[in-house]
């Protein structure tokens, strides 16, 4: 799944839609300080679930409003990220050569997620983004400083950090589930197996 574009209108500062594209290969955003670089990130986040105020700066969820002249005030914010469908998604979305993913916030509060323009659920964007490594809080998302960090790290952290961007850490939970599940029907057998004998 690659992003082909990120359309941001009334979201932190950005009071104008602007559609910015990110076509194969390498992509830079460069400008001033405070500029907005760290907004189209927080904007990425925040059409991909994220929940945390914190990880999006913000004191408020009106924060993540447009606050400003500019001439306009819009009514609400909106991100929408259009995304190269390469198969790799659930059943349902296979066929379409395009998904859009969006988000918005009305000032009332009101808050709605969108898949291909239909309202969905958080959840629906949770599953649309299972098993690609697309969630905003996973390791495809690195922020100012944190290429510094990984270098100070110890290597087992570093190995989790490698881990868990190459998905590995799915299958990991994946198999500590699966080892649980293991034991509790061990267990059952244990049971019956007592049960069994008492009968006979
Ligand atoms: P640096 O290079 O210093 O990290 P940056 O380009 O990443 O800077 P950002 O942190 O993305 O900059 O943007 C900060 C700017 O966004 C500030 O000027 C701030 O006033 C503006 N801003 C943040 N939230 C809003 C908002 N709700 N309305 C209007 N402007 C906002």
């Amino acid at each position: 799944m690659r992003i082909k574009r990120l359309e941001i209108y009334g979201f932190k500062s950005f009071p104008y839609r602007v559609s910015l594209p990110f076509p194969p290969g390498i992509s830079a955003i460069v400008g001033p300080n405070g500029s907005g670089k760290s907004n189209i990130m927080d904007a990425l986040r925040w059409v991909l679930g994220e929940q945390s105020l914190k990880r999006l700066r913000v004191r408020s969820a009106e924060d993540l409003l447009f606050a400003g002249d500019h001439g306009r005030s819009p009514g609400f914010a909106e991100v929408r990220l259009v995304l190269e469908n390469d198969g790799g998604v659930p059943e349902e979305f296979r066929e379409l050569p395009e998904i859009v993913v969006a988000r918005r916030l009305y000032r009332s509060g009101e808050s709605e997620y969108l898949i291909n323009n239909r309202t969905c659920r958080l959840k629906d964007i949770h599953y649309l983004f299972l098993d690609t490594g697309v969630n905003p809080r996973g390791y495809g998302l690195i922020d100012q400083g944190e290429v510094g960090k990984f270098l100070e790290r110890s290597p087992q952290e570093r190995r989790f950090f490698l881990e868990e961007l190459a998905g590995v850490s799915r299958y990991r939970a994946n198999r500590d589930e699966t080892a649980r599940n293991l034991a509790r029907t061990r267990e059952n057998l244990a049971r019956v197996e007592d049960i069994l004998s008492e009968i006979r």
